[in-house]
């Protein structure tokens, strides 16, 4: 399953945007904060926004997750993969 958005380090936490977004553009994250994009930024251990991460499953279909479960999956998604583990997660 191909998910439409990555997360992003911004301002302190990980912000959800479009998965196609590509170096040097001006995007905006799903709790519409607008930034420039850069490629080179990598995700840390930064706290999940909570509005982005309400407003992806809500996209794509997949119930609340407590804080704790999103806890456990995040050191995993350090890459700039997309949370390919949140379906898993969501079959339970
Ligand atoms: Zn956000």
């Amino acid at each position: 399953m191909t998910q439409p958005f990555r997360w992003y380090p911004h301002d302190g936490e990980r912000h959800a945007i479009p998965v196609d977004a590509g170096h040097g553009e001006c995007i905006e994250t799903l709790c519409h904060k607008e930034l420039v994009m850069d490629t080179g930024r990598r995700l840390r251990c930064e706290a999940t926004c909570a509005e982005c991460d309400s407003t992806w499953r809500a996209a794509v279909g997949i119930p609340p997750q407590s804080r704790r479960q999103a806890f456990l999956l995040d050191p995993l998604d350090r890459s700039t993969a997309t949370s390919a583990d949140v379906p898993v997660e969501a079959s339970r």
